[in-house]
């Protein structure tokens, strides 16, 4: 069976170890790098198939290994960082980083992020052009073919800006979308900076979507960063 490979990128001892443990219990291969140009040169003499980064190392930034890596290199990166460093993830994330987890994190969680990314790559790497199928999680459906919202059957009516922006989440399910992705894909490159506008059409959407707007179910708000739809089942 192939493994995939993990490389863990953490200055931290404990915590190294810890995660190491953990993804070689679940069948990952491990290998770890306590520095930054540790990092630049095991990611590109292992190739690993996932990059978990550590954000404060001793010797180089994160967003400099990013952008390093991200100049030859697609493989995803699942950033970590401490709860203090919310600018940081936002930076990570549209310089390239795929996802983030915050310290300290739990094993479902880790197991769960590099799964998802996992996926992601797969998916673009196999590149078969392939419309997607449709999205579905707990009672949503979306068929990308006929733009077609329900739940548990009964059609949801939205704008195509809504729509929108539910399809870009929802085919990016599992993952966080920063605000400036989401901006970016529905309004284009010279979207305003102000993320007000995606604000209030998210609101719109909870409005149809959600049962109970303030609790949701189907897209969650990661706070200070963007939004993260419930994975597809398919996937889960
Ligand atoms: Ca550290």
């Amino acid at each position: 069976m192939h493994k995939f490979t993990v490389l863990i990128v953490e200055d931290e001892k404990s915590i190294c170890d810890f995660t190491s443990r953990t993804l070689i219990s679940h069948g990952y291969r491990v290998s770890c790098a306590s520095t930054g140009s540790e990092a630049l040169s095991l990611a590109s003499s292992l190739c690993p198939d996932i990059i978990l980064l550590d954000l404060g190392l001793p010797d180089l930034d994160g967003m400099e290994i990013i952008q390093k890596i991200r100049t030859w290199s697609g493989v995803p990166i699942i950033v970590v960082s401490a709860r203090t460093q919310e600018e940081d993830k936002v930076r990570a994330l549209d310089a390239g980083a795929d996802d983030y987890l915050t310290k300290p994190f739990g094993i479902s969680e880790l197991l769960a992020r590099i799964r998802t990314s996992l996926r992601h790559s797969n998916k673009v790497n196999s590149g078969n052009g392939l419309p997607p199928h449709p999205y579905r999680a707990k009672g949503l459906e979306i068929d990308f073919f006929k733009r077609n919202i329900t739940i548990k059957g009964e059609a949801i009516h939205l704008t195509p800006i809504e729509y929108k922006i539910v399809a870009f989440l929802a085919q990016n399910s599992g993952k966080v979308m920063t605000y400036s992705a989401v901006m970016n894909n529905v309004w284009g490159p010279y979207a305003e900076s102000d993320n007000k506008i995606l604000r209030v059409n998210m609101a719109n959407i909870r409005r149809k979507l959600e049962k109970n707007p303030a609790q949701p179910v189907y897209i969650f708000t990661e706070v200070g960063v963007g939004y993260r739809m419930a994975d597809d089942e398919e996937n889960l």
